[in-house]
């Protein structure tokens, strides 16, 4: 049986972030992920500079293409595109052939393909498979993790759940330009076209799951829809716009419910369902987690949801959103009727007392605005 300090399930950007991070302090690290990289992950592609100072590289040393995004943000009751997108950060776009194969790369630990399928503990240690073992365990196995479906079995909560359909190929007419459409057509979410520095263009549409199961629309539908608006906007032909095969993956918004931590198992990323509730931003999330996660495990610090990003949306708007859109978790009740201003639920009192409880931020809180105070 193979033996490392740590083993991390998945080679994502969560996955190798920590590994990262572990392997800078001389941590003994070892990534197990079912596919061999370079490989495909659906996924848009957009992050911001924060990704970018959390990770500490600069677009000038990433060498593969990175297009700065100008983007053009569209709402039903609006005439014209604004030239406007919420973030605080700078946007830009990668492709994440590219992008995760290179942080894999560069995270220098070992990495085996192997499918994780069974987990046991044998007194401190993690049995994988009957082939690995480890005293810290690592889930960053994304939405399907098998580190949280074993060891977390109850950590989501069903109502964040979010659909998706995307493309992502060349396209000798790709403009410059990053298009993004809210609420085209009622759908709770957005569609966007969002094109790659070399050449290609993600198109893609992503919805609350929740919001297709009530009002009893098709995603596909939806996809169409958007399809022929791209093909009327001129920024795609007809006959590519027939030929798309595109194909979606499920993933959750971040919400207070669940723990991310038991013992010496962390979940970090899209397992622990961590991507931001207004944009669906999960790259960052998933990259904060795996850093902070490495953190605990070095024991410089407290792995728990209060200290990951949850909107991605800064300024005013950010601030709007926080009360239109509460994170939400065992105390949802509590959160619509009287949580004043921004107080944030506490998910260890309202388990442990079975009942909602909630606390105010204090200055030592590490939430998303104090983190982005503090840089
Ligand atoms: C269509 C779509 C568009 C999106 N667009 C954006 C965007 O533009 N910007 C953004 O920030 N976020 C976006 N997201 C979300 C983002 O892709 C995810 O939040 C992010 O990839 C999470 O990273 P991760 O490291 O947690 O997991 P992943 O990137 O999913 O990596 C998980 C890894 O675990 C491996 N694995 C899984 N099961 C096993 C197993 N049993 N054994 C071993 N290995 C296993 C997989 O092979 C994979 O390599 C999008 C998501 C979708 C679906």
């Amino acid at each position: 049986m193979q033996f490392a300090e740590t083993i991390i399930v998945g080679g994502g950007p969560g996955g190798s972030s920590c590994a990262g991070k572990l392997k800078q302090r001389g941590h003994d690290t070892l990534i197990l992920d079912r596919k061999t990289f370079p490989r495909v992950k659906l996924c848009a592609g957009w992050i911001t500079e924060k990704v970018m100072s959390d990770l500490q590289f600069s677009q000038a040393d990433y060498p593969h293409a990175i297009l700065e995004l100008e983007v053009r943000t569209h709402f039903p009751f609006l005439p014209v595109a604004l030239p406007w997108f919420p973030t605080e950060f700078t946007n830009y776009s990668i492709r994440r052939v590219e992008f995760d194969h290179w942080l894999l790369d560069r995270a220098g630990v070992p990495v085996i393909e192997h499918t994780v399928s069974r987990i046991r503990r044998a007194g401190e240690l993690y049995i994988i498979d009957d082939k690995f073992s480890c005293r810290n365990l690592v889930g960053a196995g994304g939405t399907m993790c098998p580190v949280r479906r074993q060891l977390f079995p109850d950590n989501r909560g069903r109502t964040s759940q979010v659909a998706t359909l995307e493309k992502e190929f060349e396209y000798a007419g790709r403009q410059e330009i990053c298009h993004l459409y809210f609420f085209d057509r009622g759908l709770k979410g957005y569609a966007w076209y969002v094109p790659k520095a070399d050449g290609f263009v993600n198109v893609g549409i992503g919805g609350k799951c929740k919001y297709f199961k009530k009002s009893g629309t098709k995603i596909h539908d939806h996809f169409q829809g958007f399809l022929d608006r791209l093909v009327r906007e001129k920024r795609l032909d007809r006959s590519t716009a027939e030929q798309l095969d595109f194909s979606g993956h499920p993933y959750f918004l971040t919400s207070y419910h669940g723990e991310v931590q038991k013992d010496h198992c962390y979940l970090i990323g899209d397992s622990a369902g961590l991507a931001t509730l207004d944009l669906g931003e999960g790259i960052g999330p998933a990259i904060e987690s795996g850093l902070l996660a490495a953190s605990a495990i070095l024991g410089e610090a407290a792995y728990s949801r209060a200290e990951f990003t949850t909107y991605s949306s800064g300024g005013l708007t950010g601030q709007l959103l926080r009360r239109l859109l509460p994170v939400r978790g065992t105390e949802l009740k509590v959160v619509g009727a009287q949580l004043p201003g921004n107080a944030i639920p506490d998910d260890s009192q309202a388990q442990s007392a079975g009942t909602p409880s909630i606390r105010l931020p204090s200055s030592g809180d590490q939430s998303d605005a104090a983190q982005r105070r503090a840089a």
